[in-house]
């Protein structure tokens, strides 16, 4: 293991590496720190291509001591090349980072727990949580229930069912609570206090977070050891598209990339819930929580995102830019990446999709450069978003006579591209 311990991100001060997440000087948050200089030496592009098809091929960039035993399956999603999508938004090259299909539970939260629990386990806890707007809450409560944990998650009472029953079904202990994330976040904070128990996005934070460098780190792979030109991240606390700006740096650092990378990093959320574009866009230099959030995108919905300035400030520094999209906004997304693509992503990747279409229209990212677009949840887990909105299904009864009518009604709208 490469890991020199942890580092205040303000003031630098240094701790050992521990369950530790705000430093005792000033209040900053914590963040792993490495020996980069021996990682460089070690790291190479044949050992990484030699290992398995799974996040843990970068493990020298990852806080695990000794052998992978959690998450093992987790990650190296497809890179899709999105031909479709990129000539319905006019631009030449357009990927889409595909962790609608991540393994266990089809979001790039299972990268982050299974980071978070080896953590745990290394650390001697008994109990891991979390507090969630849903996919987090999916995620420790399957790996949780693999590698044979017990697990509290903490989530509003007002999620989609599918991420309800998504978490549920692995036989977790499942507390809803009255209000918004932030309250849930709130309380769990308190309980850590009280309990001494891993809460993978609270007292584990800064290792929880640096699972996500790993979706960065196969984009990079994928893309032949090069960097895009843009990226487009979807942000809640805006831990994802930080780490997204620290993996391109420690590839670039550790002589891993092909070419210098000029990446501009994008950050996307939901009208109802943007605290973080709001910041980027009124250009300023501290973030205004949202204190009621409203958006279908529920697992955006972060009013105060913890790591919402260091989000802001990467995407001013990489000269990209936050945009935000509508509820109609959002659904028009989802629907667009499945009808080119056909991913069906849930209603965090239906704005990232609308953000990303904004960008373009608006000039913020260029048509002739190459976009990857982070799609970070499945589309099956939000069906309440698309409910109703979606054309409708005609009911016949089971002969060809009915069939003729139907067709004879909807021939002229179709366009028939393969006849
Ligand atoms: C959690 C989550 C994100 C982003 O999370 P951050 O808190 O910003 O790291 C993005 N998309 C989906 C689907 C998520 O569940
Ligand atoms: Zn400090």
């Amino acid at each position: 293991m490469f890991v020199k311990g942890l580092k205040c991100r303000e003031c630098g001060k240094e701790y050992p590496d521990s369950p530790l997440y705000v430093c005792d000087y000033c209040f900053g948050p914590l963040e792993v720190d490495y020996d980069y200089d021996k990682i460089k030496q070690k790291m190479t592009v044949e050992k990484i291509k030699s290992r398995e098809p799974n996040m843990w091929r970068y493990q020298e960039l990852l806080p695990i001591k000794g052998e992978i035993k959690i998450g093992k399956n987790v990650g190296y999603t497809p890179l899709v090349k999105a031909g479709n999508l990129a000539k319905a938004l006019g631009v030449k090259e357009i990927y889409v980072k595909n962790d609608a299909v991540n393994f266990p539970t089809l979001s790039f939260k299972d990268r982050v727990v299974s980071v978070a629990i080896a953590k745990a386990r290394e650390f001697g806890f008994k109990v891991v949580a979390c507090a969630s707007t849903g996919n987090l809450a999916n995620s420790v409560a399957a790996l949780a229930a693999s590698s044979g944990y017990e697990s509290f998650v903490f989530i509003p009472s007002n999620l989609e069912i599918g991420k309800v029953l998504g978490t549920l079904i692995y036989d977790t202990n499942l507390v809803k609570i009255n209000g918004s994330y932030d309250k849930v976040n709130r309380l769990c904070t308190e309980i850590a206090g009280k309990h001494s128990w891993a809460f993978v996005n609270i007292n584990l934070r800064p290792y929880y977070a640096e699972g996500s460098k790993s979706l960065t780190f196969e984009m990079l792979e994928q893309l032949g050891f090069k960097a895009p030109d843009n990226i487009v991240v979807p942000m809640a606390g805006g831990s994802l598209i930080t780490k997204v700006g620290k993996a391109i740096d420690e590839f670039d650092y550790c002589g891993l990339l092909k070419e210098k990378p000029h990446v501009k990093i994008f950050g996307a959320q939901a009208t109802g819930c943007n605290p973080i574009t709001a910041t980027v866009k009124e250009k300023r230099e501290f973030i205004k929580p949202v204190r009621t959030p409203d958006t279908i995108a529920k697992s955006l919905a972060i009013g105060n995102p913890a790591d919402g300035y260091y989000a802001s400030d990467l995407m001013n520094k990489t000269g990209g830019y936050g945009e935000d999209a509508t509820d109609e906004e959002i659904v028009e997304g989802m629907k667009l990446l499945a009808s080119t693509e056909g991913i069906f992503t849930e209603t965090a990747g239906g704005v990232t999709v609308a953000v990303a279409k904004k960008l373009i229209e608006k000039g913020y990212i260029n048509k002739n450069e190459t976009t990857v677009l982070a799609i970070t949840g499945n589309g099956l887990k939000t069906l309440e978003a698309i409910n109703g909105k979606l054309k409708e299904a005609p009911v016949i009864e089971a002969n060809l006579e009915e069939f003729e009518g139907v067709l004879a009604k909807i021939k002229g709208k179709i366009n028939f591209k393969l006849y």
